[in-house]
């Protein structure tokens, strides 16, 4: 079954061709990342305007790509949440109207299923149960996956995203957006042990986490440097800032593995793509005895082949839509 699947919940434009959720026909992303960079972060209009811009093309490059044409689609899946409202509903639209056009099934995926979902395309044998940290721009979870359409929030941020931290973090230290990547390289110049930095817990709910205070920690440690005239070691900050991140997000997960009896853990989303938080993972669970997932970088990142990945298991459980299909900014991953 081939899905021509769309992304376009944030600043990346993305259209892929998947077969049986697993086989990667086609990947065309078109980021707008140098668009937002000159804002310091996205603007939600802007990226609205560039999804309606690119998608028809994308689309016929996805196809092209592919070696299909549109006959050979059996189905269009496409990100209906979470996301930028504007943005989510470009791609909707457009993901509609080529369904009514093909009279071919339209599937609604939810963006952080798909980024699981994208260790299916990277692990032929990867299948449910296992517990997936979910980390990226706007969401920070621990997910039981128990089906493929059958997942639950075992812990989640009460603030900040992990991304969003990395990113405000980056822009304090005068790194571009996005800034997870830049933050992931400057961080490797240094073995740190320089700042402290704030671990926070949330009373009562030990699955739970926080990253505000450490944000704000990191803020206020370049503007009280910046107002002393004193210099900031900025690979030590970004090291040790990425080490707390990281020791926010492995304990939890591996106690998560231990509540549940899960023994396989699978990692999902942009800051998955992060060297601390990978290595850490792969120490704790050789020491706990679980198999780890990590995906390749190429599918850490937005793409649009997660959503097929994810689509197809949501259309063999008869998960499908109308017309009437509504995007929504923030939609529980567990609905
Ligand atoms: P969401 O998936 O929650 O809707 P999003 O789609 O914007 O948000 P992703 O595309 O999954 O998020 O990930 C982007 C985030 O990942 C950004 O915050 C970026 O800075 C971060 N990121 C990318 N690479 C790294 C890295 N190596 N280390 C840490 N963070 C990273
Ligand atoms: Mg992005
Ligand atoms: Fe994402």
């Amino acid at each position: 079954m081939k899905i021509l699947a769309f992304e376009s919940s944030c600043d990346e434009t993305a259209v892929a061709v998947v077969e049986d959720g697993r086989r990667v026909l086609s990947d065309a992303i078109a980021s707008q990342a140098d668009l937002h960079a000159l804002y310091g972060g996205v603007v939600p209009e802007l990226a609205s305007r560039k999804h309606v811009e690119v998608i028809a093309a994308l689309t016929e490059k996805a196809l092209a790509d592919a070696g299909c044409t549109r006959q050979d689609i059996d189905a269009v899946a496409v990100t209906y949440a979470p996301g930028l409202i504007g943005a989510v509903l470009v791609g909707l639209s457009f993901a509609k109207s080529v369904a009514y056009g093909l009279g071919v099934p339209l599937i609604p995926v939810h963006h952080v299923r798909g980024h699981i979902a994208a260790n299916y395309l990277a692990f032929p044998e990867l299948e449910p149960p296992f517990l997936a940290l979910a980390i990226s721009g706007g969401n920070t979870m621990i997910v039981d996956v128990r089906d493929y359409t059958d997942l639950e929030i075992l812990g989640a941020t009460r603030d900040d995203a992990a991304g969003e931290c990395f990113d405000k973090a980056a822009r304090v230290l005068g790194l571009p957006y996005p800034g997870g990547a830049p933050m992931d390289k400057l961080a490797q110049q240094s073995r740190g042990g320089v700042y402290t930095l704030p671990h926070s817990h949330v009373e009562g709910a030990p699955l739970d986490m926080s990253f505000s205070g450490l944000k704000t920690a990191v803020v206020n440690l370049a503007h009280h440097a910046e107002q002393v005239g004193e210099p900031l070691d900025a690979p030590a900050l970004a090291r040790d800032f990425a080490q707390a991140v990281s020791d926010t997000l492995v304990p939890r997960v591996m106690e998560a593995a231990k509540q549940s009896g899960r023994t396989v853990i699978v990692a999902a989303g942009g800051v998955a793509a992060n060297s601390v938080i990978r290595a850490d993972l792969e120490r704790a669970c050789e020491k706990a005895g679980c198999r780890l997932y990590l995906p390749p970088l190429r599918w850490c990142g937005d793409n649009g082949a997660m959503i097929g990945a994810q689509g197809y298991y949501e259309y063999l459980a008869g998960h499908t839509a109308g017309m009437d299909l509504n995007a929504y900014a923030t939609r529980d991953i567990s609905e």
